[in-house]
């Protein structure tokens, strides 16, 4: 990365010394920073250390496999430990003043702060563990660690035959745990525990039969296996009599209602105002997104068609947007159009000087490995904290194993504009680019409870941002396109305070999908299955993209003239995967 004001920052970040760096209103003298900083390292470094002893799966998740032979059983006398953690977390936090730490750290306070005071409020107010009977199923951790490759085969069978002993009593604490579930949550995890099965599969015993363990070892394998397998079936049966049970005597609502709703919007998103503010910004962007999109119909209907357009401005709208979606790579093409793409984005983004990209870190496009080929489509994936000289990865899946029918439908969704949206979204300077500069932000605190909603807002800034700056020289059917596109964002964030708060039924939800944001009926139909079995998670996009933005215009009028894009950009970046708001406070502290 080249030396710029973002390196300076993680130079003296380390030094404890970042505090000169902006002006504050403290009067604290620097001394009693460095101190104070000092304090939180060693208490971050201690509370991590043991939030991975006291949940073991939560440190597998995130790549810590000290603990992987452990498995949590779900219990009161568990869930009096876990609140008995917090207590003393938050008391240990407590003697540490936030207002005498340097602003980078006082972002780690508040993240940790904000996960203590949620996890307390998971428990007690929202109990998720009573009515969530998904939040039950050892798949994840079996498949983490089986696949993985952080360690032996041999030493990673041990960590499964250890962790093969908790089955049993895992699920009967689970049915003691599950109290008036909701019917959905409760056909999710007989989904998700068939699907156990296939991790926990005969070719894994055979693997472990065929391996360097002891005989000793292998016989215990094979008992605790077939207890396991079983514990599964017995589980999936058991939630099966329950679904039976709740659909014919009612059920509890898959919507959490305002009061609760709003109370996780503050902790899992930390926008800075209410899940109904957003909702109404949202509102507002659905009726301007709509009208641009009917002003690029009129501008680009002749083109397109000889017959006359129609009056009603959504009919228009869609018919070109089926029109222009039929224009898409073949499929043998997907993988190597995107590699191909990938450069021109690199070009653009150093020609118009939007932010530095680091030449040493290129991201490395390859087709997605076979176990993480769920879905169709692109991710990147990025090593953890605790795997630092791993490589990331654009993974994109081929569309080989699709129907001619599916790869043709999901080519014209991802078509000849979208494709390159995509790739902004997910590549450059979307997501990877975000996690370099996330990497330099030397906090193991934001790099392992970052805010999603930063990331993923910042993906969605960077689309707009790229054909603001030019990209695709301002042609009407890319802004088109890319309108559609982001109304899908806006309409996530619609659905979910709709269905959530609002009560909106499943017909009015396909509606506003397919109608006013022009989705397929598919794409509708899979979204309001989402829409219920998650709550909040689908507004992150759009939280963070409209906080990023609103912060680039504010910033913008502040500096006028003296304003620098690349620098708002890399100064952004360089808090690390911290909340928008926080972020913003810092940055507006300058001025
Ligand atoms: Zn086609
Ligand atoms: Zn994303």
């Amino acid at each position: 990365m080249k030396k710029t004001a973002l390196s300076l920052v993680a130079v003296l970040s380390l030094t404890g010394l970042v505090g000169c760096q902006t002006q504050t209103n403290d009067t604290l003298p620097v001394v009693a920073t460095i101190e104070q900083d000092k304090a939180f390292t060693q208490f971050s470094a201690q509370f991590i250390d043991e939030l991975w002893q006291t949940f073991p799966s939560w440190a597998l998740y995130r790549g810590f496999h000290d603990y992987d032979g452990r498995l949590n059983i779900p219990s009161d006398v568990q869930r009096q430990h876990s609140l008995a953690f917090i207590t003393h977390q938050q008391q240990a936090l407590a003697q540490i003043s936030p207002q005498s730490l340097s602003p980078n750290v006082r972002i780690d306070y508040s993240i940790i702060d904000n996960l203590l005071a949620k996890m307390k409020w998971e428990q007690e107010t929202f109990k998720s563990w009573q009515w969530d009977p998904s939040r039950y199923n050892v798949a994840e951790g079996f498949a983490l660690i089986i696949n993985g490759d952080f360690a032996s085969s041999d030493e990673r069978l041990t960590s499964v035959l250890s962790r093969l002993a908790f089955i049993p009593d895992y699920y009967i604490g689970a049915r003691e745990s599950i109290q008036s579930p909701t019917l959905e949550h409760t056909q999710l995890a007989i989904l998700q525990n068939e699907g156990a099965l296939s991790v926990l599969s005969p070719r894994l015993l055979q693997e472990a039969m065929d391996s360097g363990l002891t005989v000793r070892q292998k016989q215990q394998f094979k008992a605790r296996y077939t207890q396991g397998v079983s514990a599964i079936k017995q589980h999936v049966s058991w939630l099966k009599s329950l679904e039976k049970k709740l659909t014919t005597q009612g059920a509890r609502s898959f919507r959490i209602g305002e009061a609760l709703y709003e109370q996780k919007f503050a902790f899992d998103i930390k926008a800075g105002m209410t899940a109904k503010q957003l909702y109404q910004k949202a509102l507002l962007d659905k009726d301007r997104v709509q009208a641009e999109m009917s002003v690029l119909t009129g501008q680009l209907w002749s083109k397109y068609f000889s017959t006359q357009k129609p009056t009603d401005d959504k009919i228009a709208i869609g018919r070109l947007i089926n029109k222009l979606s039929v224009n898409h790579v073949k499929r043998d093409d997907f993988v190597s159009e995107i590699r191909q793409q990938i450069p021109e984005l690199i070009h653009f983004v150093n020609e118009k000087n939007l932010i530095t990209l680091d030449p040493n870190k290129p991201l490395i496009v390859r087709e997605t490995p076979e176990y993480m080929q769920g879905f169709a489509g692109a991710s990147v994936s990025a090593p953890g904290p605790y795997e630092k000289s791993a490589n990331t990865y654009y993974n994109v899946t081929p569309l080989d194993s699709m129907s001619e029918a599916s790869a043709e439908s999901y080519l014209r969704e991802y078509n000849h504009w979208i494709l390159q949206i995509l790739n902004i979204h997910e590549a450059i300077p979307g997501h990877y680019t975000q996690l370099v500069y996330a990497n330099e932000s030397p906090s193991l605190v934001k790099s392992l409870f970052g805010n999603g909603a930063m990331i993923e807002g910042w993906a969605v800034y960077a689309e707009r941002m790229m054909l603001e700056q030019g990209y695709s020289d301002f042609e009407p059917e890319m802004w088109l396109m890319y309108y559609k596109w982001h109304l899908r964002v806006i309409c996530n964030t619609l659905l979910d305070y709709s269905i959530q708060v609002q009560g909106m039924s499943e017909e009015e939800a396909i509606n506003l999908m397919t109608k006013e944001a022009f989705q397929q009926i598919a794409e509708a139909e899979g979204k309001w299955r989402r829409a219920t079995l998650s709550q909040v998670q689908l507004t992150s996009y759009y939280a963070g993209y409209r906080g990023i933005y609103d912060l680039r215009e504010d910033v913008k009028s502040l500096e006028e003239t003296q304003f620098d894009l690349k620098a708002f950009h890399e100064r952004f970046l360089s808090y690390g995967s911290a909340p928008v708001s926080d972020i913003r406070q810092l940055m507006l502290l300058t001025h």
